[in-house]
């Protein structure tokens, strides 16, 4: 089959909310816009399966300094603090332009915004699941945006460190398609490994592997503010936690007892690292399992969320959670998969280090603040309006590499060709064996992240290569257990990097320290392996600035003050009746 050959101002290529943006953004600039997804647009990724809440500043109601020093100081202040405050200048904007496009959020009869208590301080606004994304889906074909579904993108066609589209492959039916365009923007999201909890799974670190073949340069794959969800352990139903805390609900240990308020302020409402922490620690006390106790929310309380999470409760009422509007028993509930965050290094307009490729939503580096649907909106409008702006000013022929297309056809296909080989499957759940032990990512240690790193270095060599692929579905998924594998590996490196605790854990560095580490850690290919560099953070032309010197990590001064750990000349030891860790 020859390959299918479109051409356009701005290729798009992902379709969740940051991607759905760029390309309404870039239509609305007067640009020729395709979108590829290897699902549907507005119908994969973790968009269109988020839990029904947003975190939206209002002008007027809110304290605009607060909420943007908490944010500073949730990111251990490795966020671009420029790009925040220009976040917080538009999001009200952009939240008022997803309702003029048709959005629901929920609003009073006297048609204030509903807010809601959630993780963290701040009121959330809500919106009934699933539209949302459909309205954003049809904004885009509105505008003109030609969307192509089911076409999974395996790499960037790049030339001389210009980016001039894309290529990737029908998933039913392997038809190659290449994608000539004259700016770029990749909105792939990130990836949790495919691990429990729905929604997330066509999202496996795609953008990153293509980003980094080409010559990217990544950045943040240590620090993981976001490093865990919380979802039930033997259901795969999800999401919900910010609606499940904001309400109330509890989360108890095997002895009964409700353990969060030892670790944190705001208990349950804690940001999602703290609870990965905090049930971690429980765990090493043997005080798993652990449960979500929602059984004391009233029948009204449980109406309003079946609005705003029709599908997870509609999944609860199935397995007999919820009856007659009541949960009629604890949960157990346990961390997800990681997050997986090696995202693209970005400047003011989401432009990466390769030129005519931008990047935004979670496809750009955790420290250009693109987390959570609005910062992911707000980034993919950026980026849609400055990649319009840049085919504008590049009109004329597309340069294609003709010779590097044939080897990128090749790379795309070979694992069809392979007669015999291991299934991907066995490459996902190794992986996922490997990373979701809360002793990896979440209490890391230089020796436990160093066997990680040895297994995911074996998978490389023993597996990798041989990946077979029975059809062109199963080649879609070798393509992703590849991209989760480069993922795995930027995530572990880095994190063997970064010598603190931060928003992480480490072990053997418990403290965190403002004088050497304030900085960011970029990742880029170099001579056939991954090269890790230091960037300082600005932070002397920010607003916020941290104390400076070493200070005990917030969770470890916790477990130190419990009693489970003793910290004495920098160093850290377990007390007696701790399950061992090393
Ligand atoms: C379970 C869950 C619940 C959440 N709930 C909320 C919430 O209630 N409120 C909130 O603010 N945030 C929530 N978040 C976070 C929020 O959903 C994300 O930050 C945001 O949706 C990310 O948007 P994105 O566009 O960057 O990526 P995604 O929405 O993940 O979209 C990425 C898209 O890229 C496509 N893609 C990937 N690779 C390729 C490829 N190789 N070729 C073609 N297409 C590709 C995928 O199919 C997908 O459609 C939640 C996250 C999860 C996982």
């Amino acid at each position: 089959m020859e390959p299918i050959t479109l051409k356009s101002d701005v290729l798009v290529i992902g379709g969740g909310i940051a991607g759905t943006y760029a390309a309404i953004k870039a239509a609305e600039n007067g640009a020729g816009v395709v979108q590829v997804d290897k699902g549907r647009v507005g119908k994969s990724g973790c968009s269109a399966f988020a839990a029904g809440v947003m975190f939206v500043y209002i002008p007027g109601e809110d304290d605009l300094d607060d909420w943007f020093a908490a944010e500073v100081r949730h990111r251990g202040y490795l966020v671009q603090q420029d790009r925040l405050q220009s976040y917080f200048q538009r999001i009200y904007d952009i939240f008022r332009e997803m309702e003029c496009f048709g959005v629901r959020f929920l609003r009073t009869p006297d048609g204030r915004l509903e807010r809601d208590k959630g993780r963290g301080r701040f009121p959330l606004i809500k919106f009934p699941g699933l539209q949302l994304m459909e309205v954003m889906a049809k904004t885009a074909a509105a505008r003109g945006v030609r969307q192509v579904n089911r076409v999974m993108v395996t790499d960037l066609l790049v030339h001389d460190r210009k980016v001039a589209g894309a290529m990737g492959f029908e998933v039913r039916t392997g038809q190659l398609h290449i994608f000539e365009a004259r700016a770029t923007v990749l909105a792939t999201g990130s990836t949790q490994y495919k691990g429990l909890s729905p929604g997330h799974r066509d999202c496996t670190g795609d953008g990153y592997a293509m980003a980094y073949r080409a010559g990217a340069v990544l950045s943040g794959a240590d620090a993981n503010d976001i490093a865990y969800n919380a979802f039930p352990a033997r259901y795969d139903i999800g999401p919900g936690m910010n609606m499940f805390v904001g309400q109330g609900g509890r989360l108890v240990n095997s002895r009964g007892e409700r353990f969060m308020p030892k670790y944190h302020p705001l208990a349950e409402r804690a940001p999602l690292n703290t609870l990965a922490q905090a049930m971690a620690l429980e765990a090493m006390q043997d005080h798993a399992p652990i449960y979500m106790d929602m059984t004391h929310f009233t029948p009204q309380q449980v109406a309003e969320m079946k609005v705003v999470l029709p599908l997870v409760m509609e999944m609860y009422e199935k397995a007999g959670i919820i009856s007659r509007d009541k949960f009629v028993k604890p949960i157990e509930w346990m961390i997800t998969a990681p997050y997986g965050r090696a995202g693209l290094r970005t400047g003011k307009d989401q432009e990466t280090s390769l030129e005519g490729l931008y990047a935004c939503g979670e496809a750009a580096a955790m420290q250009s603040f693109a987390s959570g649907l609005p910062a992911c909106a707000a980034s993919g409008a950026a980026a849609g309006t400055a990649a319009a702006q840049f085919a504008s000013h590049h009109p004329g022929d597309i340069p294609v590499d003709q010779t590097r297309l044939k080897d990128l056809q090749h790379f795309a296909l070979a694992p069809l060709h392979r007669k015999t080989g291991p299934e991907p499957d066995h490459l996902i759940l190794s992986l996922l064996e490997t990373l979701v032990p809360c002793d990896v990512l979440v209490i890391r240690h230089r020796e436990r992240l160093k066997m990680a790193l040895a297994a995911v270095e074996d998978l490389k060599d023993t597996c990798a290569p041989y990946l077979a692929a029975y059809d062109p579905h199963y080649l879609k998924t070798v393509h992703e257990s590849l991209n989760m594998l480069f993922t795995a590996e930027c995530q572990l490196r880095s994190a063997l990097f970064r010598e603190e605790s931060r928003m992480a854990m480490r072990e053997d560095f418990p403290f965190t320290d403002n004088d050497n580490w304030l900085q960011w850690i970029n990742v880029q290919a170099e001579n056939g392996r991954m090269a890790l560099t230091k960037e300082k953070v600005p932070i002397e032309d920010y607003k916020l600035r941290p104390e400076r010197g070493k200070m005990l990590h917030r969770t470890w001064e916790t477990a130190q003050k419990l009693g489970l750990v003793t910290i004495r000349d920098g160093t850290l030891t377990w007390n007696a009746g701790l399950t061992q860790r090393q």
